[in-house]
């Protein structure tokens, strides 16, 4: 079977390597689709992302689905067959912020494709892989594997809403960014009952696909006429999600929030850090929240998706043979063409 190893910047490999035996409480998974996140991209074109360096070869992929394969003794949850969804987190279930019920935040967390601990945690860009039970819910219906990969972006939208801690119902919601987040979280704001969602970017196509999503105004921010703020532009809105990583959106979002309203950062922003007006939040007290991957919501996004109350098939724009996958990651790059592009199995 093929497993695709990331020795370091623009140094993928598809190497063959043994079928694994699941154990005790495992189950062996052939990979159902694997979306190419922009952590995989990082790691494939850069060797890292932000301060997390590749240091030894390493199996990107964290939004998979998968169909069961084989099971080891004592599984119960899934029987050979099923389609699953496949849950990345890994939290350690008894440090503080675990047992607070913010397993996202875990201080031992183990993350599936991630560099972030030595040894790193290999993720799913394989033909079979392992997986303890828990990590798995079964799907029955005609659901896809495409869709059920989309459940750990979905979850991270979900996650971002969910963390306004204050209902949607009858609000403005602006979204910065329309990139799969982006778009994840549009429609999570659209499903908490949000009125109205405006969408950010700076490339036609992901705005698009925003729309086709439901997301009611997709602005050019590149493109506002001289001298006009995106406040000027829209309004201000009660609530901003900041979902691209940019400074200038941050800005944008703190300059568009009206007094009293909230502002959620979910894209990671430069690492050496950046001008932020900080009196803005005292002034005009404005909360601002900060949205790490996703807690406890993983099945409320099975569900959601299993269950078509929200359809993310738009975002899948591609899917590629795992043997494919450079030329995969190559096209995952062009967002003027590609939202989710998704390896499945030769
Ligand atoms: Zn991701
Ligand atoms: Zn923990």
């Amino acid at each position: 079977m093929i497993d695709c190893k990331i020795h370091g910047a623009n140094d993928m490999r598809l190497e063959p390597t043994a079928m694994p035996e699941p154990g005790p409480g495992q189950v062996l998974l052939r990979l159902g689709a694997g979306g190419i996140c922009g952590s995989d991209m990082h790691y494939f074109f850069e060797g890292r992302v932000g301060s997390f360096q590749i240091r030894e070869p390493m199996t990107p992929g964290h939004e998979a689905s998968g169909v069961v394969a084989r099971v080891g003794a004592g599984v119960t949850r899934v029987k050979e067959g099923d389609n699953v969804a496949i849950n990345p987190s890994h939290p350690c279930g008894k440090c503080d912020n675990c047992r607070d019920g913010r397993e996202n935040l875990c201080r031992e967390m183990r993350f599936l494709g991630s560099a972030s601990i030595f040894p790193h945690v290999q993720g799913m860009f394989r033909e079979y892989f392992l997986m303890g039970e828990r990590q798995l819910t079964p799907v029955a219906g005609d659901v896809t594997l495409g869709e059920l990969a989309c459940c750990e972006p979905f979850s991270v939208g979900l996650h971002s809403v969910n963390r306004i801690g204050t209902p949607l119902v009858g609000k403005t919601v602006l979204v910065t960014g329309a990139g799969t987040i982006g778009c994840m979280t549009v429609l999570a704001a659209k499903l908490f009952g949000a009125v109205k969602v405006i969408v950010t970017d700076v490339v036609d196509n992901p705005l698009a696909v925003a729309k086709s999503i439901g997301a009611d105004v997709g602005l050019r921010v590149d493109r506002l006429p001289a001298g006009t703020s995106l406040a000027e532009a829209i309004g201000e809105v009660d609530v901003a999600l900041e979902v691209a990583g940019s400074p200038a959106a941050l800005m944008s979002c703190l300059e568009a929030t009206r007094k009293g309203g909230t502002i959620v950062q979910v894209g990671t922003l430069p690492p050496e850090g950046m001008h932020f007006p900080a009196n803005q939040i005292m002034a005009r007290e404005l909360n601002y929240i900060g949205s790490f991957r996703f807690g406890n919501v993983f099945d409320w996004a099975v569900r959601y998706i299993s269950e078509r109350r929200i359809d993310v098939r738009p975002l899948i724009s591609s899917q590629h043979k795992i043997t494919d996958a450079i030329e995969a990651f190559n096209i995952a790059k062009d967002k003027t063409r590609s939202t989710k592009v998704q390896l499945v199995c030769a």
